[in-house]
């Protein structure tokens, strides 16, 4: 089992940037095209801004054309949760990290093989750890 990371409103804002934190712990979406991470290819791991798990690794990133940086799967399937979200008039299923709640961003059911699945994910959200590798092939076995 994970451990949990929960914080005050205060201490998030005190350790997240504006932006970061209107994202992260507010729901908000970066501009498409703008974020840090929409055309990295660099190999690595991508953690969770807030609370550093480990959530995507660089294998399962692929051009998805839609300007955020998008994966196949999450390089561990307990460290990312998913919750219906009905806001702006739509019915998406939003993605969260388990630790600490920050919002991630989106999964779709329109992404490549091998699970269809496209993990729309907000840079502001990540951040891309060089040192740690991004395992072998295309992460099978962390998948559905
Ligand atoms: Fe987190």
């Amino acid at each position: 089992m994970t451990k949990r990371v929960e914080k005050s409103d205060h201490e998030w804002k005190s350790e997240l940037t504006p932006a970061e934190y209107r994202i992260i712990r507010e729901k908000g979406t970066e501009p498409p095209f703008t974020g840090e991470y929409c055309d990295t290819k660099d190999p690595g791991v991508y953690r969770c801004r807030a609370c550093g798990t480990p959530l995507f690794s660089s294998n399962t990133k692929y051009e998805s054309g839609s300007g955020w940086p998008s994966f196949y799967e999450p390089l561990v399937a307990d460290n990312v949760r998913e919750n219906e979200d009905r806001s702006h008039h739509m019915r998406r299923t939003e993605v969260l990290c388990t630790v600490c709640d920050a919002h991630l961003g989106h999964v779709f059911p329109d992404g490549p093989n091998p699970t269809g699945l496209r993990y729309c994910i907000n840079s502001a959200s990540l951040e891309l750890d060089q040192d740690m590798s991004p395992g072998p092939g295309s992460g099978q076995g962390n998948g559905d």
